[in-house]
């Protein structure tokens, strides 16, 4: 497959992009980034023509595909030829936020936001607030974007931040604890309950290959921050939306947190984030209450309008039955084939989130360290291999990989093949 412009444009990139890209993960892909010309439906086209079948999906957002339907690509023009944002509020963000509020469980109000790490920071900043106490507890394996509360890493006796830049003593504050270990959850709680302002954790790790929660994890952390007075944030910027469709993961699992975290598909591929939660919560941030919260591009209009038209989509079509229907298609296509091909590796994933990954029993269950060599086949082997028989997979072995409306049976059955021939 000849690839020469994505080469030559790594090449110019290296030279005024740090690393050749704008977010890390995307330099990953050995030995190039694909620099990508543009989407259709399920595929991207790479700036040499090659096309591809597309299970990145912009990490997440395009639960529609690359082509949005008709009714959310004439919302994105109308909004763009009417100004594009005024910096004063619009119809839409209300809309958007009664959609919202109607379909989560937890949410009542909402404050939308640029991007899931500033969804994260606002809640963590909100709970703080709310609790007037300083700890944060979040998962081994975990990740909630670029932000210092959360950048974390080590055992208590040499906790620190996983990224220079970040001043060691935020990193006390951040107590990490491995996924679905509530014996060590409580703990946690037991020495510094007192000290707790939230649990911040996603509805399964979604970062690290898919990790889903054990039976009664989450209502233990449930318990152990409404017994300590602490608050638990659900990071549902992966899993929003898509997992457990308009109800979100925790309409599935049935746990209600106090405040959750958005971004990705309530965007409809535009910037976006947002945290929703209890009014007596939200209206501690500004300016009703005292937790600072603002933002130049916040509720963008275009945003507002891709996200909503993107969401009611969603809402009166057979969206997830699809998506679901093509992820467990996936699923059990590939245990197929791992079974007999590739028995030390596992197939992860629930609704429109699958993965191979290269261990035989998942991903570690608690979060914890995995295999670098895996990774390394990952990187060099493996997804090269995939991508010369034109399907993209995710951009890092721990990635989720995502289904979207656009996919079809054919680009699952050329996807398996793939995956056949490569392992
Ligand atoms: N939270 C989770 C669970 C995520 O997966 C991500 C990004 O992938 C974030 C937060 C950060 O979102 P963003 O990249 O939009 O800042």
């Amino acid at each position: 497959m000849n690839r020469e412009t994505s080469r030559d444009l790594y090449d110019r990139a290296l030279d005024v992009l740090v690393g050749g890209v704008n977010s890390s993960v995307r330099a990953a892909p050995q030995p190039y980034p694909t620099f990508v010309r543009k989407g259709d439906g399920g595929h991207v086209v790479d700036a040499d023509g090659n096309r591809y079948v597309d299970w990145v999906m912009g990490l997440g957002p395009l639960l529609l595909g690359h082509d949005l339907p008709e009714s959310v690509q004439a919302a994105v023009q109308r909004r763009a030829s009417e100004g594009p944002m005024y910096g004063m509020p619009t119809e839409l963000e209300v809309e958007h936020a009664e959609f919202v509020a109607r379909h989560v469980p937890s949410v009542e109000m909402v404050r939308f936001v640029n991007s899931g790490t500033e969804a994260t920071v606002s809640a963590v900043r909100l709970a703080r607030g709310v609790t007037g106490r300083n700890k944060v507890v979040v998962m081994q394996g975990g990740y909630h974007g670029a932000q210092e509360s959360t950048l974390v890493e080590g055992d208590a006796d040499e906790r620190g931040p996983s990224s220079a830049g970040i001043p060691r003593e935020f990193a006390k504050h951040t107590i990490p604890v491995p996924f679905n270990d509530a014996d060590e959850a409580t703990r946690v709680f037991e020495e510094h309950g007192d000290d707790i302002a939230c649990v911040l954790v996603e509805p399964m790790l979604a970062n690290k290959g898919i990790v889903e929660p054990v039976d009664g994890f989450h209502e233990t952390l449930r318990d152990l921050t409404d017994d300590h007075g602490a608050l638990l944030i659900w990071d549902e910027v992966i899993t929003g939306f898509r997992v457990g469709g308009l109800g979100c993961a925790q309409s599935k699992y049935d746990v209600t947190p106090d405040l959750t975290t958005f971004g990705k598909i309530i965007g409809g591929g535009f910037p976006v984030g947002a945290i929703g939660g209890r009014t007596d919560l939200m209206e501690e941030f500004t300016p009703v209450g005292d937790v600072f919260q603002a933002g130049t591009f916040s509720g963008h209009p275009v945003t507002m309008a891709a996200g909503l038209e993107t969401l009611q989509y969603a809402a009166e079509n057979d969206v997830y039955e699809h998506v679901n229907d093509l992820g467990s298609r996936l699923r059990d296509g590939l245990r197929e084939i791992v079974s007999t091909q590739a028995p030390d590796y596992s197939v992860v994933g629930t609704d429109s989130l699958f993965k191979v990954v290269f261990t035989r029993d998942g991903p570690p269950r608690n979060g914890g360290d995995v295999d670098d060599a895996a990774v390394d086949r990952w990187n060099r082997v493996f997804r090269p291999q995939v991508l010369d028989d034109g399907v993209m997979l995710s951009q890092n072995q721990f990635e989720s990989q995502f289904v979207s409306y656009a996919h079809t049976a054919e680009d699952v059955e050329r996807t398996l093949d793939a995956y056949r021939d490569a392992l």
